[in-house]
């Protein structure tokens, strides 16, 4: 009989937190490595959908975050050629199938302190930081990981299953052999960041999408260091303007002039980052697992990348402790696998593709008739329901739980 007695994750991102709160809170040791001092406070995911935060009630993490982030239960997609509101979907229509028909804004780096907050009340949840994953291995009955510290001394670390929760760069990943297919969007991405309340000046909602075929826009309110709140613009740079340029507070400006005829406005954050589309060929590679972002990566428009891996993390948490228990190793890992990657393809990757052209759309006739199906979807009640249940992974979540 193969039991879980402990379990190595590489990573303690937002996955790799979670994941090891889930195993450690159900008697299996977890032991996290990860190379940074510190949880990443650059500008990533902003967004908890209501599947994540039903999923977080388990963990005893839904109050805190509700307590640290921004409600918000509406969405707004704006035309910007001709300056008008197409459609404003409703969480609120998710109350009989979530406990939270809103989603709550809250800055990543703020749900991995609260998620780490809570795993060091479980002796058996450790991590070791700064500590790099150098090397991984695995046997017919053991998986072993090198750790190298900041004095450049490597460690062996002995468990009976890995999680790679290591990021799109997964050294796991790469180990295992699978192949991460996809492509990288032409464009970069420029996060910029301003106290100004534009939802205020510009009646936004909390998360906005506003279409254009050349210079689209994607707004959303976090909560700031202050909490008071900070706009997020997701702005794209066109593949010719350099790095410099985009980063600079004139093209910044002259973004802010353009999209919304205001500004300047003042910016206290901006980041440029390259976009990905790439699923892994495997999740599992024997006593080797993915998870998050080793296993997947997308574009952010629509807040699914984090979201999506939270449920890869506890799908995976839950097989592990059946194991623990007795249940076969090979026919849940295996499922593991079919469920988490058919729905990373079919909603995180479909969704969030189809987000960005519709957000970029160059045709007239395509672009007209997009936004239209968006009015219509937006009108009718059945076909709403449908739209916010897949927008918020409530039907990621269901299918996956469906496949045998
Ligand atoms: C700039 C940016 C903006 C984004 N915006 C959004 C957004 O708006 N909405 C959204 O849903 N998603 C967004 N994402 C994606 C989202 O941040 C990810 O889906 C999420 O971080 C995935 O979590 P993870 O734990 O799988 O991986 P990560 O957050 O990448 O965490 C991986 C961890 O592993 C550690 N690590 C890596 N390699 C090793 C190693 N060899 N040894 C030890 N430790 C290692 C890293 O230090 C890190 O802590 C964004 C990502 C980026 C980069």
């Amino acid at each position: 009989m193969d039991k879980v007695k402990h379990v190595l994750i590489a990573g303690a991102g937002p996955v790799g937190a979670v994941t090891g709160l889930y195993l450690a809170r159900n008697g299996i040791k977890a032991t996290l490595f990860d190379m940074a001092p510190k949880p990443a406070e650059d500008h990533r995911a902003a967004t908890l959908q209501p599947s994540t935060l039903d999923l977080f009630e388990e963990l005893g993490l839904t109050e805190r975050i509700l307590e640290q982030g921004f409600k918000s239960q509406y969405f707004q997609w704006r035309d910007r050629v001709k300056d008008e509101v197409v459609a404003e979907f409703d969480y609120g229509r998710l109350s009989e199938v979530s406990g939270h028909p809103y989603v709550i804004q809250l800055e990543q780096h703020k749900t991995v302190y609260t998620t780490l907050e809570a795993a060091q009340r479980y002796p058996d949840f450790v991590l070791h930081r700064p500590v790099e994953v150098v090397e991984v291995r695995q046997t017919a009955d053991h998986v072993e990981c090198d750790v190298r510290d900041a004095s450049g001394e490597v460690v062996t670390h002995r468990g009976d299953y890995l999680v790679g929760c290591d990021g799109g760069r997964s050294i796991v990943r790469k180990t295992t052999g699978a192949s991460f297919e996809g492509f990288t969007w032409p464009e970069r991405f420029n996060i910029v960041s301003t106290p100004t309340n534009l939802g205020e000046i510009h009646g936004f909602r909390l998360r906005n999408y506003c279409s254009h075929p050349d210079r689209w826009v994607s707004l959303m309110q976090v909560p700031g260091e202050d909490g008071k709140g900070l706009w997020r613009c997701v702005f794209p740079a066109k593949p010719e303007e350099t790095d410099e340029e985009v980063m600079s507070d004139e093209w910044i400006n002259a973004r802010f002039r353009e999209c919304m005829n205001a500004g300047p406005y003042p910016i206290v954050h901006r980041n440029m980052y390259n976009v990905h589309q790439r699923v892994a060929g495997s999740f599992r590679s024997g006593r080797i697992v993915l998870a998050g972002d080793s296993a997947h990566v997308n574009n952010p428009i629509g807040g699914m990348g984090m979201n999506s891996g939270f449920q890869d993390g506890i799908t995976l948490a839950r097989k592990l402790i059946e194991i623990s228990k007795g249940a076969d190793a090979d026919s849940l890992l295996d499922r593991y696998d079919r469920q988490r990657r058919l729905t990373a393809i079919e909603y995180v990757q479909a969704q969030s593709i189809a987000n960005k052209k519709l957000l970029e759309e160059k045709d007239p006739e395509v672009r007209r008739e997009r936004l239209d199906e968006l009015r219509r979807i937006n009108a009718d009640p059945a076909r709403h329901l449908d739209f916010v249940k897949r927008a918020s992974l409530i039907s990621m979540w269901e299918k996956s739980e469906q496949i045998e």
